[in-house]
């Protein structure tokens, strides 16, 4: 079976279906009608699949009825025939010269028909031997810059993304190695700032009175592989584990521009740069400057960035694609959700199954966090290989439970189970400790390799449970090792809308599941969530952090996440799932 056409996968090939007939010489009109229809698909916040199903796809602003059935052939089949046929005519290795600064679709057509250049390797041949520069239009400086680029990309070859907890705990040692320079302040922005699942390289804004003391320590960290470039006020390293670090020295009283501007992502500053014309200045990294001259406006802080155009403060983790400002204007950001806000942790593990750690440790970790309630929900007995709980199992656990709640009462222990959601769509839900239990998760490790219709059945007959409160780690996914499981999500997401079933977002920095498009999809849907550190020993409570993240960045408001509600609430919730089947 072929791979699974998701939104991305589609985009990405309706972009290279552009630059393909861009090389050839097509027409702009033709082009950019495939450009865009790239774009509009990756701000869908849709499921691709779902559309094409049920037509919706045709309806899409920029998507007419040719690329439509492109969209469609490609979702359904798997492939596409026409791409399939441009690909054999344009080879697939110039795209890749695309990605050269300077190569821009004219020009990779120009060298594959004069110089029968077709890969990055003959290009640099042709650049290194002089028959580039002989080309009209490519001077020496552009030559100079096409084969700096070939060098950044070998580079950057051999650097990869690296998840967001592994550039975390990177960026805190390089914090920790710059500390004690004169008048620090230190930031990381980019992706890391916007907490993006994974992360391809970290930007280092440091601000200090010793800018040279500033690169020299930067450079001579013990994590630093590999220094790439040095200058009196930026550096580039490559980090050993083979990520890239960039250091940039900013002035303080522009440190509120740059900071904004390091952050991006791209749309969003395009946004604002869009929003300070119509204002008549010109944003940059460094400044304001009136369109019609005048002195520039220096920001220290990033506050000040925004409230000049007239707006909040926007959460980093907002400023993904083209929506912040526009909805920031209407007075419409989310009220999103704060570490602080978070009452309980419903998803933890303990020695009863396979995590690390007592119910007591549990207990004595979300007391240092602050927390007020953990639900224990160790495995069901479906789930053999992970030691999962049969019924008399189960029973004796909640004997120690009441035994824990006799002893303290700062954290208030609930009785659970992360019950497995079998093949057929049946619940693992011990029977008779039913009416005992004060919270059920329901989730799937086995059989996952079914077929979208079949884990989509699943779903919704555990999402009818009467006694199924929490959806756990939907999609299932493992980053950098397994991809999600493929389900009707619209469907599934409407059905745990109406049954007031709480969907978890899985705090596990290598789950993350769902995922942030996933997360702003249920919440369109107006779903309730959870975030569950899934917590195997006492130290990754903690990770809840992440989940936190995940939640912002689907815009969802606080007061859908059940985690900042008060727990009686939260347990009457549960108790009345009969009535809203
Ligand atoms: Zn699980
Ligand atoms: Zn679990």
């Amino acid at each position: 079976m072929s791979e699974r056409v998701d939104n991305e996968k589609a985009a990405q090939i309706l972009e290279e279906i552009a630059d393909m007939l861009e090389i050839q010489g097509e027409s702009v009109f033709k082009v950019n009608a495939y450009r865009r229809a790239a774009e509009n698909i990756r701000s869908l916040g849709r499921d691709l699949s779902s559309m094409v199903q049920d037509g919706s796809i045709f309806a899409v602003e920029g998507i007419g009825k040719a690329i439509g059935e492109k969209i469609t052939e490609l979702v359904t089949k798997g492939r596409l025939e026409y791409y399939e046929k441009l690909s054999q005519e344009v080879p697939r290795s110039l795209l890749e010269i695309l990605e050269i600064p300077d190569m821009g679709p004219k020009r990779v057509k120009a060298v594959w028909e004069k110089l029968k250049v077709t890969t990055i390797e003959e290009l640099e041949e042709a650049a290194k031997s002089g028959r580039l520069a002989e080309l009209p239009g490519f001077g020496p400086k552009s030559v100079a810059r096409i084969l700096a680029g070939i060098e950044e990309r070998k580079r950057a070859l051999e650097t990869h993304r690296i998840p967001l907890v592994s550039a975390w705990i990177l960026a805190e040692m390089v914090k920790e190695g710059l500390l004690g320079l004169p008048g620090l302040r230190i930031e990381v922005g980019g992706s890391f700032r916007r907490k993006k699942e994974t992360v391809g390289d970290l930007d280092f804004l440091v601000s200090s009175h010793d800018p040279e003391a500033a690169v020299e320590r930067f450079c001579s960290l013990p994590m630093v592989q590999k220094v790439l470039l040095r200058g009196s006020k930026k550096a580039s390293v490559l980090f050993k584990g083979s990520i890239q670090g960039d250091l940039r020295v900013i002035e303080r009283s522009r440190w509120g521009t740059a900071l904004q501007y390091f952050t991006g992502s791209k749309e969003h500053n395009v946004q604002m740069r869009e929003l300070a014309l119509k204002k008549g200045f010109s944003l940059s990294e460094y400044s304001f400057k009136a369109v019609d001259g005048g002195d520039e406006i220096l920001c220290a802080e990033e506050e000040e960035v925004y409230a000049f155009l007239g707006l909040p403060w926007i959460l980093p983790e907002l400023r993904e694609g083209r929506r912040a400002v526009d909805e920031a204007l209407k007075g419409n950001l989310p009220n999103v959700v704060n570490e602080e806000d978070l009452k309980g942790d419903p998803h933890v593990h303990t020695l009863w199954s396979d995590g690390f750690s007592s119910i007591e440790e549990m207990v004595l970790s979300a007391k240092e966090k602050g927390l007020r309630w953990i639900a224990i929900t160790d495995h069901s007995a479906a789930l053999a290989v992970a030691g999962g709980l049969d019924t008399a199992r189960l029973r004796s656990q909640m004997v120690e439970i009441d035994d824990v709640n006799r002893k303290q009462t700062s954290v208030r222990v609930l009785k659970g189970v992360e019950a497995e959601i079998l093949a057929d769509g049946t619940v693992d839900v011990p029977g008779d400790l039913v009416d005992e239990l004060d919270i059920v998760i329901g989730s799937l490790h086995l059989s996952m390799r079914q077929s979208r219709e079949e884990i989509t059945r699943r779903y919704l007959k555990a999402i009818r449970h009467p006694r199924v409160h929490i959806i756990a780690h939907p999609t299932g996914r493992l980053l950098g090792q397994r991809q999600g499981m493929d389900a009707d999500w619209e469907v599934i997401f409407e059905e745990a809308s109406r049954t007031g079933t709480i969907l978890e977002i899985n705090a596990n920095p290598y789950r993350l599941d769902l995922p942030d498009y996933l997360a702003a999809l249920a919440n369109e849907k107006g779903c309730l969530f959870s975030i569950g550190s899934d917590a195997h020993r006492t130290s990754q409570m903690e990770l809840l952090h992440f989940g936190v993240s995940v939640a912002r960045r689907a815009w969802i408001n606080k007061d859908r996440i059940v985690n900042t509600w008060e727990l009686d609430k939260l347990l009457d919730w549960a108790k009345s799932k009969h009535d809203r089947l």
